[in-house]
């Protein structure tokens, strides 16, 4: 599996399996499949409810906790830096788990200078190998890091063939930040795995329309991760790296950009105030 160098000199996978919307009842099945079939990195979150059961498959896989990327993420509006902690050490309990390879900050909850000095202290303190956020953008992201010792390894925002945030790429860039996908499928709308410019793109590969949402995707050193309960799809999503985009193919998808997310908000939207919750 190809892997990024994050800024603190760890290495990720550069794809993942995520599992929102993944039933409680079949996560550890799925996520069972997903090892079994080489993801390694896993994407929850507390918010998901499926944290214990993406721990619980881990194990019951027998392949060795140190070759797994874990992320999850934080939830809860306005906490103190001790909640902050506490909430951290929650989900470590919820997955018998003794440390997380990155927790995010599932979105701005307020507070958030608060949050992130747990989160450097929880480093230091070994619960926790990397962190970042999801969910920020410039405002929030800039007034996070004025504050920071440390910048966040990664920000994990909604981006695919029909999103594509070049504004917000190029800001983590000069940051340092990795970006991570979040519906690197644009979570099956659009048609997107019948279209047109997708399909035949893909064609002259032998890929599908999927295979090349994700190419794109991670040819410009975007993290993915592709969500699926079936078997058969997970082992497509993964099989992106016997192939590349030409110049000309990149252009045709850059194209496919309508600047707005999936519910047709522009970026500069989304702010996400938690003061106005
Ligand atoms: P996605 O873009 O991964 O799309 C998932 C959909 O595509 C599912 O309906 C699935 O059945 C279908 N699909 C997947 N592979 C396919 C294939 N090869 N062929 C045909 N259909 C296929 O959407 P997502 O799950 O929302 O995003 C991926 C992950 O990102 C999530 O599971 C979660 O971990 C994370 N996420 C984070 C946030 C956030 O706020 N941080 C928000 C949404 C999702």
């Amino acid at each position: 599996m190809e892997t990024i160098t994050l800024n603190n000199g760890m290495k990720m996978p550069i794809l993942g399996y995520g599992v929102y919307l993944v039933d409680p009842a079949v996560t550890e099945r799925c996520v069972l499949d997903a090892i079994s079939v080489g993801y390694r990195s896993l994407d929850t979150a507390q918010y998901y409810e499926n944290e214990a059961m993406v721990a619980s498959a881990v194990r019951k896989s027998g392949v060795p906790r140190d070759e797994f990327f874990i992320t999850s993420k934080l939830c809860q509006t306005h906490p103190s830096y001790a909640q902050a902690k506490e909430n951290v050490k929650g989900s470590l309990r919820r997955m018998k788990l003794d440390y997380l390879d990155l927790m995010l900050i599932h979105w701005p909850m307020g507070n958030d200078s608060d949050i992130w000095q747990a989160f450097e202290d929880l480093v230091k303190e070994g619960y926790l190998r990397a962190i970042g956020v999801s969910n920020f953008y410039p405002e929030t992201y800039e007034a996070l890091v004025k504050n920071a010792s440390v910048i966040p390894v990664l920000n994990q925002i909604e981006t695919h063939v029909f999103y594509q945030q070049r504004p917000m790429v190029a800001l983590m860039g000069k940051y340092g930040t990795a970006v991570e996908s979040w519906g690197p499928l644009a979570e099956g709308m659009n048609g997107i795995f019948t279209h047109p410019v997708l399909t035949e793109v893909g064609a002259a590969h032998g890929k599908t329309a999927a295979q090349v949402a994700l190419r794109f995707l991670i040819q410009q050193n975007i993290i993915v991760i592709p969500k699926s309960v079936h078997k058969e799809r997970m082992i497509q999503n993964m099989d992106v790296f016997d192939f590349s985009l030409s110049d000309d193919e990149m252009a045709a998808v850059r194209a496919l950009d309508t600047g707005h997310n999936l519910d047709g908000w522009p970026a500069d939207a989304l702010k996400y105030d938690p003061a106005q919750w």
